[in-house]
């Protein structure tokens, strides 16, 4: 189940850094940013996640979705349009198959916040 082995992906991603951490934070949230293109179901997610932390570190740590929704660039008609999932993969006004996706296609651990002395976060992808 592809929600699974993300999540195992995600909370390796986070132990790796909660391990490197001397004072062991406790995690608070955990923000992702899944891509609508991803075919990820945030419900899963969740559901994964709440299973595979249960006893852990992470135990009482809260996910955090944020949705990012499919636009496509077309390039005859120099514009952004939003790709309708699973129906219409073409440009709506001259129909040129798409090809240059400029969001949806993310899946990313945002931040993570901990509380140590004072409220953090942590920000894998800047
Ligand atoms: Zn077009």
């Amino acid at each position: 189940m592809h929600e699974t082995d993300m999540t195992k992906a995600l909370i390796m991603t986070v132990k790796d850094w909660w391990l490197a951490q001397p004072d062991k934070p406790q995690v608070s949230q955990v923000h992702l940013t899944v891509g609508k293109f991803t075919c990820v179901e945030p419900a899963s997610l969740e559901f994964a996640f709440q299973v595979q932390t249960r006893h852990t570190f992470l135990a009482n740590a809260e996910l955090i979705i944020r949705e990012t929704p499919l636009i496509a660039f077309c390039h005859p008609c120099q514009q952004e349009y939003r790709p309708e999932i699973g129906i219409q993969y073409a440009c709506p006004i001259c129909h040129s198959p798409m090809e240059d996706i400029r969001s949806g296609r993310e899946l990313k651990i945002d931040r993570i916040e901990y509380n140590s002395q004072v409220e953090s976060y942590y920000a894998p992808n800047l």
